[in-house]
């Protein structure tokens, strides 16, 4: 038995941004293409002329190759099922509509949108209950009579009322509606342009797609697609519908609770790798350990369809940093460091050559930050913030820090006296190494008979203006004795 190469689709229409639900969407269907070997289709669908952007549709692709998720046939990708925007497939779903219409499985419809929902209404339904299937049985002269009062129509695919509609779902399991339940829909507008309803047909199938994965707000539509592949004699592709995505507060997830576009997301410093493992995380997990801090290429092995939950996922904010700032942390140093020296080239950080020692270029002394610093960021954009007092006396002291730890007169003797035994130890020019500074400050706790943390906590709100930084040492190597000197004396001095 051939086993039918598994391909997969994204589908977005582009009438805003790449959206966190829909880059998930996509994320699952690049998962599993990836993982099981088989393709990734990217379709634009493009047929609601009125709400479609140029603009949406960059920035969709913007979204896409930001986070990685390369396609394997598509805009700018090509491939043997193109095109692969559906404005450029007209004649392609004409030809199918031709057939239909040919075959007698579809119908003018006359009605106005407002006709249908004053009938609605005046039945006591829902203004958007469907359509009541009023054209189903026009005799020729009441079209003619239409037609004449000068109407277009709209064409609608006859469906059944008898039985009931069912596929098993790879997320859901079994989804039935019974046919009663469903109504007519349109597949041609009257601007002749198809509906999304027909054209995802028609398209899923001349494209080979083998999984049809989006999110569940498409499971209303499932049964009437399924009409229409049976109207057109056609075997649908499985369906696999992902959970809603909602806000902290449970309702779904929307502008009100805080970013929600990709591209948002890459502007506040969260990393690509990041993003795709926590998008990822809505709606799926790898289950065993509970370790969810995983590599690109980690996720493409773990993931499995089976695992995809069907309960809502809540987006969680908090968690995304922490993933980001895990993320950070298992950045190679060289990765890291081309991530950050173009934002201090931005923000024109030249250091002026005093600092450099003990490196030999400004691209050196950034690295050995970095280094030191190592994944102690949970954020990109926090970064210049948080490695400023490494390039610049005019750095920011907590208040609080100061408050705790340099507001005693005592701390003040402390702190001018281990500046003495500083410039003492290492001479001013030099950075000295690790172990005299060590040394320096913990002979200097001993003669005040303190202990080295009671010294060591109010030298590291001088040096950096936090408490929490790396080893105060190499910090003391990395600015120098003189600046180490300096801003002690300066905290004594306040
Ligand atoms: N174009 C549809 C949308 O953006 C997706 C259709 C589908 O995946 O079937 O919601």
């Amino acid at each position: 038995m051939s086993d039918p190469k598994i391909r997969v689709r994204f589908a977005p229409s582009p009438t805003g941004f790449l959206h966190v639900g829909g880059a998930r969407t996509a994320l699952f269907n690049w998962l599993y293409a990836r993982k099981v070997g088989g393709e990734f289709v990217l379709r634009i669908e493009d047929t609601d002329q009125e709400r479609s952007t140029e603009e949406s549709y960059a920035a969709i692709l913007r979204g896409m190759e930001w986070l990685g998720l390369d396609w394997d046939e598509g805009p700018g990708a090509g491939g043997d099922c193109g095109p692969y925007l559906q404005s450029e497939r007209l004649d392609i779903y004409r030809e199918h509509i031709d057939a239909l219409r040919t075959d007698g499985k579809l119908y003018p419809c006359y009605c106005t949108s407002e006709e249908i929902k004053g009938r609605n209404l005046a039945k006591g339904e829902d203004a958007f209950a469907g359509y009541d299937g009023h054209c189903r049985e026009l005799t020729t002269e009441q079209r003619s009579a239409y037609e004449a009062e000068g109407r277009d129509p709209s064409w609608r695919l006859r469906t059944p009322d008898q039985d009931s509609t069912f596929w098993y779902d790879i997320v859901y399991d079994k989804k039935e509606f019974p046919n009663s339940s469903l109504t007519d829909r349109v597949v041609l507008k009257k601007d002749g342009f198809p509906t999304y309803n027909f054209a995802v047909v028609v398209d899923d199938h001349l494209m080979g797609i083998s999984h049809c994965l989006r999110g569940d707000d498409h499971v209303s539509n499932t049964p009437f697609q399924i009409h229409v592949y049976q109207a057109l004699g056609w075997t649908p592709p499985k369906f696999g519908h992902m959970p809603m995505i909602l806000g902290p507060d449970r309702k779904r997830l929307s502008k009100r609770h805080g970013a929600t576009s990709v591209e948002e997301f890459a502007g506040m410093g969260y990393l690509p790798d990041a993003m795709v493992n926590y998008l990822a995380l809505l709606g799926w997990s790898a289950g065993g350990s509970g370790d969810e801090v995983f590599a690109r290429t980690e996720l493409i092995k773990k993931f499995s369809l089976k695992k995809v939950n069907s309960s809502p996922a809540a987006f969680d904010y908090d968690k995304l940093n922490h993933i980001n700032a895990q993320h950070l942390k298992r950045l190679e140093p060289a990765g890291r460091l081309r991530l950050v020296e173009p934002m201090l080239a931005e923000r024109g950080w030249e250091l002026d050559p005093a600092w450099l020692v003990p490196a030999a270029t400004t691209s050196d002394y950034l690295g050995r930050v970095l280094n030191l610093l190592g994944g102690r960021f949970s954020n990109l954009l926090r970064v210049p913030e948080q490695i400023g007092f490494f390039f610049s006396d005019d750095f920011a002291v907590e208040a609080e820090a100061s408050a705790e730890h340099l507001a005693g007169e005592e701390t003040k003797t402390w702190l001018t006296g281990l500046a003495a035994k500083i410039e003492a130890a290492a001479p001013v020019d030099q950075a000295a190494s690790v172990e005299i500074y060590d040394e320096a400050v913990r002979a200097f706790a001993e003669e005040l008979d303190i202990k080295a943390g009671d010294l060591i906590h109010p030298c590291r709100v001088a040096l950096t203006g936090t408490t929490r930084s790396a080893g105060i040492f190499e910090v003391m190597e990395l600015i120098g004795a003189p600046r180490t000197v300096a801003r002690l004396r300066g905290a004594a001095a306040q």
